[in-house]
């Protein structure tokens, strides 16, 4: 009957215990914290004494830190009369036991390599125990508390001690064990001290009161004081034990005959005794504690533990598709993929050509921003020149007299002259325009640089390729815009300007000049003085052209046409491509980047299974 009872509560509970510890073997630890017993304690506080005690399994002991590392037991109760069996894992490192006397020397062997011979690390042994005698249970032991280091160990090893234990105490899926020795001032014990900070109202810890029989004569009723929550309350409360202690190991107790000795202790003890009828003292009753513990606790997070994961696979899924999605794709998927890709980069060379910015461009890509800017500047060294010319004017056109005198008569207008220092005057005007033309040819090459880096991040070969044509358009479009404004200067030497237009500018420039009287040119003759007025009036037509011309032959084979033969150009790129493996190779970053997003997520949807199954 006994035994039927105890089948069902082990078919109810098991599974909950199971289902963590498969989570925990999948890895999902890193990811979110799971249900989990931390045992913390003082050094010599009893902590290695306890788990044997539970796990019937002797443990590395000593003097000095001898846990170096967290140690995951997972205790699992085994048919009556099946051998004992366990199983010791580390990083990659997996091992076999046969017999519970393996146990230390695999410990520390792997202790040695995770932390070296007297290091810490925060890396996990993992230990699970089959056995008849074992409770059904998940523990996590973890290295005591020091306040002085001793002998070749770090300085700051017991800061680092506290900060490991930290990690897992904090967390509220933990059950804290605090095991804290009877014969110590419960009020100095460091441990408890962590646990209070980690949970202040004292609702996840258990405090486990070692060494009863080693107190001073006649001082039971202070730790029933504690037992009975009086002294430092915890929702959970305290227990009492009692372990192996020094004699019984040198006599060599077997830890079943310590248990035996256990009971026979409170028994015989009349202020304990009472203890064992309200199951706050034995490891009989410790290790059922604890498993229902557990399994509630588990209970309890798992609804936030499906939720948790669905959030994290969403999260990582997203990434995953930045990436272009969670498996190198077929070349036919990945063309297709690019093709839209492309598309999607080439839209925005166009929104850019367009000036339609989205906000989350940076100033430094806004190009009609950009060219407004140049433009300005252009403007105002064409408005130096013209200003120049006004105040030359009557010098050039008296040095030019000096030349022309002689045949003609005077007061005969110059035509020739007047075109020479017309000519003369416009093409100084044509290097600043070409300068222009290439700072902006320069900018935009750097803009689609940048963009496309942007775009087709992971993708080294396919972003050079794409630099390259980059370089090549920008380069052909500088080259014909240059052409063109080449030959708008050409045109220009012809001097023209409709008849109307330049009779309207001449007469308004008359009037000015002879509103301002003969001060500006001096004591010049009528002839210079008709002149400057001549090479104002129509050297103001031609900059009021070129201030027109120079910036739309910029904007549209800079901007509009560099775009569309960016979209020709692209499109080529992948059509005539003879290796496309070759030319959408990621780099090593992003595909490692994939491999471990897509573990990840092979991690979490696994475990939503497992959840979903359960
Ligand atoms: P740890 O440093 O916290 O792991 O402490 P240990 O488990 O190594 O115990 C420290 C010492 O206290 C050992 O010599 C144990 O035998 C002894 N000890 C632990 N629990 C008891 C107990 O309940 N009674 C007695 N007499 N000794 C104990
Ligand atoms: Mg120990």
């Amino acid at each position: 009957m006994a035994s039927l009872l105890y089948t069902e509560f082990e078919n109810k509970i098991r599974p909950y215990i199971d289902l963590i510890d498969s989570m925990r073997e999948l890895g999902l630890a890193q990811d979110l914290p799971l249900p989990t017993i931390a045992v913390i304690g003082d050094q010599s506080s009893g902590k290695s004494s306890v788990l044997e005690m539970l796990s019937e399994v002797a443990l590395p002991r000593g003097t000095g830190i001898v846990t170096r590392c967290p140690l995951e037991l997972k205790l699992k109760n085994a048919v009556n009369g099946s051998p004992w069996n366990g199983q010791l894992r580390y990083r990659d490192y997996s091992v076999t036991l046969n017999s519970p006397h393996q146990v230390e020397e695999e410990i520390k062997k792997a202790q040695e390599n995770l932390a070296g011979r007297t290091g810490l690390s925060s890396e996990l042994i993992s230990l699970e125990v089959e056995s008849s005698c074992a409770p059904n249970l998940t523990l996590i032991d973890l290295p005591g508390i020091i306040r002085v280091p001793i002998g070749d160990q770090p300085q700051d090893i017991g800061l680092m001690i506290k900060n490991l234990i930290k990690s897992y105490i904090k967390k509220e899926e933990t059950i804290i064990l605090v095991v804290i020795a009877c014969n110590v001032d419960i009020a100095t014990t460091e441990a408890l001290q962590m646990a209070q900070e980690a949970d202040p109202k004292g609702e996840r810890t258990l405090g486990v009161l070692t060494k009863p029989d080693l107190i001073d004569y006649n001082t039971e009723q202070d730790i029933l004081k504690i037992i009975n929550n009086k002294m430092v309350p915890l929702q959970k409360g305290y227990m009492l034990i009692k372990c192996r202690g020094q004699h019984d190991l040198i006599g060599n107790t077997s830890l079943a005959n310590a248990l035996e000795k256990e009971t026979e202790f409170f028994c015989k003890n009349i202020h304990f005794r009472p203890l064992l009828d309200t199951k706050l003292a034995s490891f009989q009753h410790l290790s059922t504690r604890l498993t229902n513990e557990l399994v509630i606790q588990i209970r309890k997070c798992l609804p936030g533990i499906h939720e948790k994961i669905g959030s994290k696979i969403s999260e990582i899924t997203k990434q995953l598709n930045k990436l272009g999605g969670a498996v190198a794709e077929d070349t036919r998927t990945r063309v297709h993929n690019l093709t839209s890709k492309i598309l999607v980069y080439c839209e925005e060379l166009t929104n850019l050509a367009m000036g339609d910015y989205k906000n989350e461009y940076n100033p430094e890509m806004k190009l009609h921003h950009y060219a407004r800017e140049k433009f300005t500047e252009w403007y105002a060294k064409l408005d130096i020149a013209r200003i120049k010319l006004n105040e030359n004017a009557t010098n050039l056109a008296k040095h030019h007299e000096k030349y022309s005198q002689g045949r003609e008569l005077p007061g005969f207008t110059k035509y020739r002259v007047f075109e020479a220092i017309i000519r003369d005057q416009i093409r100084e005007l044509f290097d600043p325009s070409l300068e222009m033309v290439n700072e902006f040819s320069a900018k935009v090459a750097t803009v689609c640089n940048t963009l496309a880096c942007q775009h087709f991040n992971g993708l080294p070969v396919l972003i050079s390729e794409i630099q390259f044509k980059i370089a090549e358009v920008c380069h052909k479009m500088e080259r014909e815009a240059e052409q063109m404004i080449r030959t708008n200067f050409q045109m220009e030497e012809m001097v023209y300007a409709p008849d109307e237009m330049y009779s309207y500018k001449l007469s308004e420039f008359q009037s000015l000049s002879q509103q301002r009287g003969t001060n500006t040119t001096g004591n010049s003759n009528a002839d210079v003085q008709t002149m400057v007025v001549h090479l104002q009036t129509y050297y103001q037509i031609a900059i009021d052209r070129l201030i027109q011309m120079v910036p739309m032959v910029l904007r549209y084979y800079l901007l509009q046409e560099l775009s569309a033969q960016m979209k020709v150009e692209l499109a080529q790129l992948y059509f005539h491509c003879k290796d496309l493996d070759a030319l959408l190779r990621e780099d090593d970053d992003t595909a490692e980047k994939r491999r471990a997003l897509k573990d990840n997520l092979d991690r979490l949807t696994t475990a939503r299974n497992l959840l979903m199954n359960h």
